[in-house]
C-alpha cells in the first residue's frame, strides 16, 4: 500500500533472473561485451534508427551528462521549474556542464509551451548572458502529465531555430509512451529529440538507464564524459543485462501498462470522492488528487504511503507491480472516509 513512488519497489523478476544468468563466466569489461551491444542494436531497432546508447546507473547522471554534451559552462538550458533537473538533482546538471545555467520556463501541469519558451530564449551573442544551448522536457512531467506529439514537434522547432539541442528525461519513457500509443521514434526523434534520458529503474530494473543519441554524431566525446562522470561500470554487463531483459518481450511496455492502468483506477476512483478534485490530469501512472484533510489523515492512518505534495494536494504513484486490491482499498477507503467526514 505505499504510493510513494514507483522506486519504492523491488526489481522485476525477469530482470532479477536476466542478471544470474549475465553473471556466469567471463566476459569482457567496460561495456566492450556482448550484452552492451545487443542493448545498443536493439535500442535501434526500436526507434526505428541507428543510435548510441550508453548505460548509466541513475537518472541523475543520465540526465546531467546528457545536458553537458549540449550546453557549454555558459550555457543556458531551458526547462520547467518543477523539473527533476532543477529540483532534484542537487546541482549535477550544473556540475557536469561545469556552470550551465538552467532557466526555468513556466506552464501548468508541469508543462510549458512552445510559445513560452520562445519567449524565454534570450541573450544570443550578449556577452554579459548566459548563451542559450539546450532544452529540457521530461516526459512524463513531474506533474504526471505527458506532452502530445504536436507539443514535442512544436518545442524541437523553436529550439532548432535557436539552435537549441533538444533532451528528454524519460525517467518515465515508457509510460508515456504506452499513454500516448504511439512509435518510440515519434516521440522523440522524429519529434526532433537529440537525445534521451531513457529510464528503467522506476518500470522494473534494479538501477540502470541509457542515454540514447539519436544521431551518433552527437554523441561526440560522451564516452569520455561518462567515464570521467564515473559512470562506465567495469562489470557493464550488469546494467546491460537489466536493460536487455528490460527490452526482451516487451516487458517495459507492458509494466508501464500495468502501472498506468492502476493510475487510472486511482484517478477514476478518487474523482468521485466528495470534495476530491485532480490538481493535474493523471495522464500516466501518477495521480495528484487534493483530498479533504480528514481523507488524507484517515487514508494515512490506514496505512496507505504517499507524499504531501502542496496543500491538500498528494501524489501517488503506482507502479510494475502495483497490487490492483490495494489501488481498489485506497479508493474505497478515501470514498468512506469522504462520506463520514460530510455526514459529520
Ligand atoms: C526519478 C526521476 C529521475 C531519476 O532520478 P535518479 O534518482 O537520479 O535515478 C529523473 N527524472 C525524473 C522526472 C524522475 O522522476
Amino acid at each position: 500500500m505505499n504510493f510513494k513512488s514507483d522506486n519504492v519497489t523491488g526489481a522485476a523478476p525477469a530482470i532479477l533472473a536476466a542478471l544470474g544468468r549475465a553473471n556466469a563466466g567471463t566476459l569482457p569489461s567496460y561495456g566492450e561485451d556482448e550484452i552492451t551491444r545487443r542493448v545498443e542494436t536493439r535500442l535501434g531497432e526500436i526507434f526505428e534508427t541507428e543510435v548510441a546508447a550508453f548505460p548509466v546507473a541513475t537518472g541523475s547522471a543520465a540526465n546531467s551528462l546528457a545536458l553537458a554534451e549540449l550546453a557549454p559552462p555558459w550555457g543556458a538550458i531551458y526547462c520547467h521549474p518543477v523539473s527533476h533537473i532543477i529540483t532534484d538533482e542537487c546541482g549535477a546538471p550544473e556540475f557536469f556542464t561545469a556552470g550551465a545555467k538552467l532557466v526555468p520556463v513556466n506552464g501548468p501541469d508541469g508543462k510549458f509551451t512552445a510559445a513560452a519558451l520562445k519567449a524565454a530564449i534570450m541573450g544570443a551573442g550578449v556577452v554579459h548572458h548566459v548563451q542559450p544551448a539546450a532544452v529540457s522536457i521530461s516526459q512524463v512531467t513531474e506533474a504526471g502529465t505527458i506532452y502530445s506529439i504536436d507539443d514535442i514537434k512544436a518545442i524541437s522547432a523553436v529550439a532548432r531555430d535557436a539552435g537549441l539541442g533538444v533532451h528528454m528525461d524519460g525517467a518515465r519513457f515508457a509510460n508515456a509512451l504506452v499513454a500516448l500509443g504511439c512509435r518510440p521514434a515519434d516521440m522523440t526523434w522524429r519529434a526532433g529529440v537529440d537525445v534521451l534520458s531513457f529510464g528503467a529503474t522506476k518500470n522494473g530494473a534494479l538501477a540502470a538507464e541509457a542515454v540514447v543519441f539519436f544521431d551518433r554524431a552527437k554523441a561526440g566525446n560522451f564516452t569520455y564524459r561518462r567515464k570521467r562522470g564515473g559512470h562506465l561500470f567495469s562489470k557493464m554487463r550488469f546494467l546491460s543485462a537489466q536493460l536487455d531483459a528490460y527490452l526482451a518481450d516487451d516487458l517495459w511496455l507492458a509494466n508501464a501498462r500495468h502501472a498506468n492502468r492502476m493510475a487510472s483506477i486511482l484517478a477514476e476512483g478518487l474523482a468521485r470522492v466528495p470534495g476530491a478534485t485532480m490538481t493535474h490530469p493523471a495522464q500516466a501512472n501518477e495521480v495528484f488528487p487534493c483530498l479533504p484533510e480528514p481523507v488524507i489523515t484517515g487514508l494515512e492512518a490506514a496505512g496507505f504511503q504517499f507524499y504531501r505534495w502542496s496543500g491538500r494536494t498528494v501524489r501517488l504513484v503506482t507502479a510494475f507491480d502495483t497490487k490492483e486490491a490495494d489501488a481498489r482499498a485506497l479508493v474505497a477507503k478515501a470514498t468512506e472516509l469522504a462520506r463520514a467526514a460530510a455526514a459529520d
